[in-house]
């Protein structure tokens, strides 16, 4: 037999290349009061990102969960979506967990990205459906990720790509500002507002979208867990947070500053929005939320 020597994946260190070729925009924020950059069109090159990663032999765990109908809803357009604009140019393996692997269509797929589907047993409530990923990421970055991908993005099935989502938005931890959100102040954010749940938070920085989050494995490791722990503990008082995963995860940014943020141009509400001027470019869409057959 051979024996097989396993090795975490080591970090690398993330390009910033915007502050070099930062073109002007003054229209919107581009930078954290802790200075991470928030990522708008028109402030960085892609090429230059995806030269800098190629050197760097970056690539990315992809992770989408679909469970019940939102399989048959949403993934097809989610992946032949993401074939065309999603890391185009480095290694992506998708991580696709189901309830009826059997039910997954094949796909072709481009040079170097590969699929991976595991079975995952689904929850009665979709509040738990979308809660407990955070278990199964925690898991399968233990198991495989931390060995074969220095990055990781975990998203929502429900998520269309339209347009170039590059190597520009991997970084050591990377949040989305939600598109409902950003325009708005701080006491209408909908943080967890009950001091019984671990997510409670009085204050924060910005509300952020848990349909899309990734870093570093080492870094979102610490993120789901944290989110997966405050979510165990809630069950054991009896408290649910108001928006579930997203209310954690909001929590957890404000605990541990993410380093890159992305413009909501990375997860855009096309459907509530139309002609916002500082959106140059909608990256990814949300898909149309059917919830009366989704959800009944
Ligand atoms: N999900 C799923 N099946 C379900 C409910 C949720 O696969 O029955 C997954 C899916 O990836 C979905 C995510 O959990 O995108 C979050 O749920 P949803 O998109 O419904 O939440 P929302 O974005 O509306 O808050
Ligand atoms: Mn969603």
């Amino acid at each position: 037999y051979t024996i097989i020597t396993l090795h975490h994946q080591n970090t690398i260190t993330t390009p910033s290349l915007h502050y070099i070729i930062k073109t002007a925009r003054t229209d919107v924020p581009t930078q954290t009061p802790w200075k991470a950059p928030i990522m708008w069109e028109g402030m960085f090159d892609g090429t230059l990102y995806d030269k800098a990663h190629l050197e760097a032999n970056s690539s990315v765990a992809l992770t989408v969960f679909a469970i019940g109908r939102y399989l048959e809803a949403y993934l097809k357009s989610f992946i032949i979506s993401a074939e065309k604009h999603f890391m185009i140019g480095i290694p992506v393996t998708y991580y696709i967990f189901t309830d009826i692997p059997e039910d997954i269509p094949d796909f072709v797929l481009g040079p170097e990205r590969t699929m991976k589907v595991l079975y995952v047993p689904r929850h009665a409530r979709w509040q738990d459906i979308s809660m407990m990923r955070m278990k199964t990421l925690s898991k399968i970055i233990d198991l495989e990720i931390s060995y074969t991908y220095p990055y990781i993005f975990c998203l929502d099935v429900d998520s269309i790509f339209e347009n170039r989502f590059g190597t520009e938005a991997l970084g050591e931890s990377v949040a989305v500002l939600h598109s409902h959100y950003y325009t708005v102040k701080q006491d209408e954010f909908t943080y967890d507002r009950n001091p019984k749940s671990k997510a409670y938070m009085k204050t924060g920085d910005y509300y952020y979208h848990a349909a899309l989050f990734g870093g570093t494995w080492q870094n979102v490791k610490v993120l789901v867990d944290f989110c997966y722990n405050g979510i165990m503990e809630d069950k054991k008082n009896n408290v649910e947070a108001l928006w579930h995963d997203e209310s954690h995860l909001n929590k957890y940014y404000w605990l541990h500053k993410p380093t890159k943020l992305l413009s909501p141009e990375y997860c855009w509400d096309v459907i509530s929005f139309i002609n916002r001027t500082e959106i140059k470019v909608a990256r990814m869409t949300w898909a149309k939320k059917r919830y009366d057959v989704l959800r009944a």
